[in-house]
């Protein structure tokens, strides 16, 4: 999966350090990164390559290269705004994909926290912790981090699979959605599949975690077997499709570093733990 960098290491232990020339910048302007296309591979500057006087964030270490989180404008020779949406098929190394999506989610967090949601006044950052504060009121806010939970559902060699409504992905994926508030996630997985499809499930079991940025997410995939009738019943505002697949017709996707890829491969294997 994206996340599986070793034996590079993504530390967001909070230590803030000063910026150096050596350090790599990421500047994010809505949906945009800035990049270099260098053939089919994306580049990403280091500090040294941009000119810029707006403030600059630390945000985590990626084994001993700092990270900084710079405001546009960011002038940069050879680099330009590309669609962040890239990173999710790793056209960089993995381990700086994997570390601008996280970026991408502390740069949203960050633009989206200016204010205190309590009593309006301006945020500052906390000294001492990956936080924001406001030193009027008190309050602290945390990054956002909001589970979802996908499963594969299976009924002996078949896999129920399907296709989003909404969204670039149209790839065969899992029934998934995210944790209700006062859910647990295996509550969370009964309610998904049963609104998505109108199957009923038994034997939810935790399989894997993935950090997701682009929907503020940790996912949790799960794996359960059905219990009872087969029989499909689509939710149209969610999926385009929904059917059970047999084991010897999904093909391996090996561009595809996701957690709904890796449940559907070790469907593939037969790897789903009792
Ligand atoms: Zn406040």
């Amino acid at each position: 999966m994206l996340q599986d960098i070793l034996p590079h290491r993504l530390d967001l232990s909070y230590h803030p350090s000063s910026i150096g020339t050596e350090s790599r910048a990421l500047v994010f302007e809505g949906e945009k990164l800035l990049a270099a296309a260098q053939g089919g591979a994306l580049g990403l500057p280091r500090v040294s390559d941009c000119s810029f006087s707006g403030r600059s964030v630390w945000l985590f270490r990626l084994d001993q290269t700092d990270f900084f989180l710079l405001d546009p404008p960011v002038r940069a020779d050879g680099y330009t705004m590309l669609p962040v949406s890239a990173l999710r098929r790793c056209p960089v190394t993995k381990e700086l994909s994997f570390a601008a999506m996280t970026g991408y989610q502390l740069y949203k967090w960050y633009r989206d926290n200016r204010f205190c949601g309590r009593c309006g006044a301006p945020l500052a950052p906390a000294c001492n912790e990956r936080a924001l504060r406001c030193d009027c009121c008190g309050n602290v806010i945390y990054p956002k981090i909001s589970p979802v939970v996908i499963v594969g559902v299976t009924d002996g060699d078949r896999l129920l699979m399907t296709r989003y409504a909404k969204g670039e992905y149209r790839n065969w994926a899992l029934v998934a959605g995210f944790v209700e508030v006062g859910e647990t996630p295996e509550d969370a997985v009964h309610r998904e599949v049963l609104e998505e499809t109108g199957i009923r499930i038994k034997n939810p079991r935790y399989v894997a975690a993935q950090p997701w940025a682009f929907s503020d997410s940790l996912l949790l995939g799960f794996f359960a077997e059905l219990d009872g009738s087969d029989k499909i019943t689509l939710q149209e505002s969610e999926l385009s499709q929904a059917a059970w697949i047999p084991r010897a017709e999904i093909r391996h996707r090996p561009e595809d570093f996701s957690l709904t890829g890796d449940l559907i491969d070790r469907f593939v294997r037969g790897e789903m733990p009792n």
